[in-house]
């Protein structure tokens, strides 16, 4: 074979092998892109704290405050009956949520709190118990008045009542929902230092 035919068939043979490898990426790029299964690992769940030292004490007080209505909204909106996903999807946010809440001091705080009292999932009865015990620890650290996890029910409103009026927070007995969506009676998932 002449050397110039040579030169032509390896150049052809570059351009294929760079064509082809380029093609295999962009199709990868574009399964990424589409690919929505994001399962936390161990050490992304646990990992150390993100942020700073919170200095300013209202900022944290206010932060304090409105975290813990999601919180405990988040818990009276919770499945009376979870599906496996919904309970590792709370556990998960609830792990996420202790690394990267904004006052860093809280945050480590939290996280041991987590170690020995792992957030209980398996009924939205459990979850609501676990999230005002846990409150409550925080409150004994910072020597606040303790909440009576047996009134949390009527507390959290889970705006579930089917009506125009969804106040915040209810000081009546929480509305029963359609659906099946029913009130909030208290249980746990065993002990409270078992994970959900
Ligand atoms: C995860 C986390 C960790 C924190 N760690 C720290 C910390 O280390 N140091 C620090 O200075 N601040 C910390 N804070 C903030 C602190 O807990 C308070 O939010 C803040 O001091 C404001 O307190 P507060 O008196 O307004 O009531 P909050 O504790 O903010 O509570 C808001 C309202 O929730 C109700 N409530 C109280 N206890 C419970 C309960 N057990 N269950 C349900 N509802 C309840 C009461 O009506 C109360 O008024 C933390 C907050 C969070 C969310």
């Amino acid at each position: 074979m002449p050397p110039r035919r040579h030169v032509t068939l390896a150049l052809i043979a570059i351009v294929a092998f760079i064509a082809f490898s380029f093609l295999l990426s962009s199709g990868g790029q574009q399964r990424a892109a589409f690919d929505t299964s994001i399962v936390p690992s161990d050490s992304v769940l646990h990992g150390v704290a993100t942020a700073p030292k919170l200095e300013n004490a209202t900022v944290k007080a206010e932060l304090g405050n409105a975290a813990w209505k999601l919180l405990h909204t988040m818990m009276a909106k919770f499945p009376d009956q979870p599906t496996e996903e919904d309970s590792t999807s709370l556990k998960s946010f609830v792990y996420l949520f202790a690394r990267l809440y904004p006052c860093g001091e809280c945050a480590r705080h939290f996280q041991l709190l987590l170690e020995k009292y792992p957030p209980q999932v398996r009924t939205r009865s459990s979850a609501a118990t676990w999230a005002c015990h846990v409150h409550n620890e925080v409150n004994t650290r910072l020597e606040k008045e303790l909440f009576d996890c047996s009134k949390i029910g009527d507390f959290y409103d889970c705006g579930c009542g089917g009506d125009d009026d969804e106040k915040a927070v209810a000081t009546t007995k929480p509305k029963v929902g359609s659906g099946s969506f029913t009130p909030l009676k208290l249980e746990k998932d065993g002990g409270l230092t078992r994970g959900g």
